[in-house]
């Protein structure tokens, strides 16, 4: 998978501080610069008002202010399996490649056997991957050679069905009911800030699939040099607790 920051709001956290400042202040923020904003924060410079008050805010659950500034990533190559999990998030918007207009009649089968247009779940090849709810590890190699078999067998299969359908003619929105669910897709959604962080509460836990678990660190660590505050704070005091964002 391959995942990139597209577009954000620029200067994010000055965003969240003039809107967390705006709750509480009697002047305009519209008319004050920022200095004047922040100037009953703790801190003897700018971005030591900005830690404070977005740790202050973090802490307290106060976030509202997150909602202001909105990053797009761009994410190449997952499975639609893990693009099923990511669109249940209701506050995230998507586009998704199109499967009726991008057919994958023209890909080799030969290299979907080497792991081309389908994505392989480590398990398949990886005798000590542990899934979810500690389920699996310490296979036999035979065993896990068996599953790579099947597996490999079963994707170049599924593949050359679809190409077949579609050179009977059966429209390319129909031939690809046979694909599986392992089906790489192209991605570009955005969201706040404040769903961010809930995204990661949710899919960088533990118990989520390793799929979206990586897709959702590598947002973080792209979430990290954008609102690095922010992320700092999340990182070191919020991210694996038990009481998340949202409940
Ligand atoms: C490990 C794991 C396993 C899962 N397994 C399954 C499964 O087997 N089957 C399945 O169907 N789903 C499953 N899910 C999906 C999960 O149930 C949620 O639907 C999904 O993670 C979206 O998150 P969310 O509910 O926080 O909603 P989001 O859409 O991310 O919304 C964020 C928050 O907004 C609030 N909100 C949004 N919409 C509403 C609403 N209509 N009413 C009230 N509050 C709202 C809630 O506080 C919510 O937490 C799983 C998720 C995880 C992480």
């Amino acid at each position: 998978m391959d995942v990139r920051l597209l577009e954000a709001t620029d200067d994010p956290e000055r965003v969240v501080c003039i809107g967390a400042r705006n709750d509480y202040s009697s002047g305009f923020v519209g008319e004050q610069s920022f200095a004047e904003t922040m100037a009953t924060v703790e801190g003897d410079t700018i971005e030591e008002k900005k830690r404070t008050l977005i740790g202050h805010l973090l802490d307290h659950g106060h976030f509202g202010p997150f909602e202001h500034p909105q990053a797009t990533f761009a994410v190449e190559g997952v499975s639609r399996s893990c693009m099923a999990q990511l669109t249940r998030h209701r506050h995230v918007s998507f586009d998704v490649q199109s499967m009726r207009y991008v057919a994958f009649d023209e890909v080799d089968p030969a290299e979907v056997r080497e792991g081309a247009m389908v994505v392989t779940p480590p398990s398949a090849t990886d005798p000590d991957w542990v899934g979810r709810n500690q389920r699996g590890g310490a296979a036999d190699e035979e065993v896990v050679e068996k599953r790579e078999q099947v597996f490999r067998e079963s994707v170049v299969g599924s593949v050359e069905s679809y190409q077949e359908l579609l050179d009977t003619g059966m429209p390319p929105e129909d031939a690809r009911f046979v694909l599986p669910i392992g089906t790489e897709v192209n991605m570009v959604f955005s969201m706040n800030v404040r769903m961010l962080m809930h995204v990661a509460d949710m899919r960088a836990a533990a118990d989520s699939q390793w799929e979206i678990r990586e897709l959702t660190e590598e947002i973080l660590d792209l979430a990290a040099e954008w609102c690095p505050l922010t992320f700092a704070h999340y990182d070191e005091h919020m991210k694996g607790r038990k009481n998340r964002l949202a409940p």
